[in-house]
């Protein structure tokens, strides 16, 4: 048996460390906004090469704070269109509206499962104030293209980085850094993953900072003194503990991603299968392993024969979700098919050489 992800087997190697920790958290008596999450911050600021990081509750409030903050500072208002990928997870789209922006879906590319360039630029209207690209599946999205369109049209740009912790440009530059401001997910699947929800925003803008350290908690600057209508939405303090000891093995297992990647794309040789497309730099961290497949059902039946768990990421499109009735009746053919394709195959920084040897060999026998 060969799971799609054992997250139990991810978090045992911290064991003796997590408790240790957890008991001197315990015994502080401090469990909110403490030296954890203090300590976190600048931490992950510093992985992420950023002036400021912000913990908070999860990745979608990271996303939907940043926007938040650029209202209060007016360079962001109600019904301002934001560019999103058609093809990205929900949590984007929706940080958008809840923040009462418009978000405009833009076509995406196959091959890298992100923003196709020329339909971006063609989606740029006159009330287009951000764009916020997605490095979906760890990737990093085309970040030079996407400043220079940015840069033109005087927009922001917004990183939903969630799936992309510790993904690097070839300046050495890190997701979360790559744009104005960044959001990140902590949910437990993620390659910095907690044990329960958190979230951090990540940005070099000294205001955005300071008026995000105050939307997260009920507007105030200090205890009691509320100077926004803000909300509750604060890094969890015992997350934190465990994120500070995790963090300090991101890049070993993010290398170990890439190295399992390198194995697949190398070795998985069959025709019906399309294998992901990947330049070999550290611009991708394998947050999952996605190929296409025509029968994607029949794949996936096969594979669970075959004791290989597998996950579609993501099976319908965010407009043709009920959710987003707005959208529902826009066509985009490329996120249709990739929609209908994508399979997201066993990769975890725990597998064991054999087991990728296993999932090879049953791939190349379908
Ligand atoms: C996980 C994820 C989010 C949301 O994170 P939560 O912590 O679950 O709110 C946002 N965007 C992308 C691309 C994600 O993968």
């Amino acid at each position: 048996m060969i799971p799609f992800l054992d997250l139990h087997k991810i978090n045992t190697r911290f064991e003796a460390e997590f408790q240790l920790r957890f008991k001197a958290f315990l015994d502080s008596g401090y469990y909110i906004l403490g030296n954890n999450v203090k300590s976190f911050e600048q931490n992950f600021g510093a992985f992420c090469g950023t002036k400021h990081c912000i913990g908070v509750a999860n990745g979608l409030e990271a996303l939907r704070l940043i926007l938040e903050g650029y209202k209060v500072l007016g360079k962001l208002q109600e019904g301002d269109e934001v560019l999103v990928a058609s093809n990205t997870y929900i949590a984007t789209i929706l940080a958008i509206k809840q923040a009462g922006m418009k978000p405009v879906l833009v076509e995406a590319e196959p091959k890298r499962y992100n923003f196709n360039i020329e339909a971006l630029e063609a989606a740029i209207s006159e009330t287009t104030k951000a764009i916020m690209p997605v490095h979906l599946y760890g990737q990093l999205a085309p970040m030079e293209a996407l400043s220079k369109l940015a840069k033109a049209n005087n927009l922001l740009i917004i990183e939903d980085a969630a799936q992309a912790h510790g993904a690097t440009n070839g300046s050495g530059a890190k997701a979360g850094n790559l744009g104005d401001a960044a959001g990140f997910s902590f949910y437990p699947t993620k390659n910095l993953g907690a044990l329960g929800d958190g979230g951090a925003v990540t940005t070099n803008d000294d205001n955005l900072a300071s008026v995000l350290r105050k939307l997260r908690n009920y507007g105030a600057s200090s205890k009691y003194v509320n100077e926004l209508t803000g909300f509750n939405s604060r890094l969890d303090e015992v997350q934190a503990t465990f994120l500070n000891i995790k963090l300090t093995k991101l890049d070993e297992d993010n290398a170990r991603r890439r190295e399992l990647a390198r194995k697949y794309i190398s070795e998985i040789k069959n025709e019906k299968i399309a294998l992901p497309e990947w330049d070999g730099s550290n611009s991708h961290i394998f947050h999952l392993f996605v190929v296409r497949v025509k029968n994607r059902t029949d794949f996936m039946e096969y594979l669970k024969e075959q004791g290989i768990g597998t996950l579609i990421h993501y099976p319908i499109p965010p407009h043709q979700q009920e959710a987003l009735q707005e959208f529902n009746h826009l066509s985009f053919p490329e996120t249709e098919q990739i929609h209908n394709e994508v399979v997201s195959i066993p990769m975890s920084p725990v597998m064991t050489d054999e087991e990728a040897d296993e999932v090879v060999l049953a791939i190349n026998n379908y």
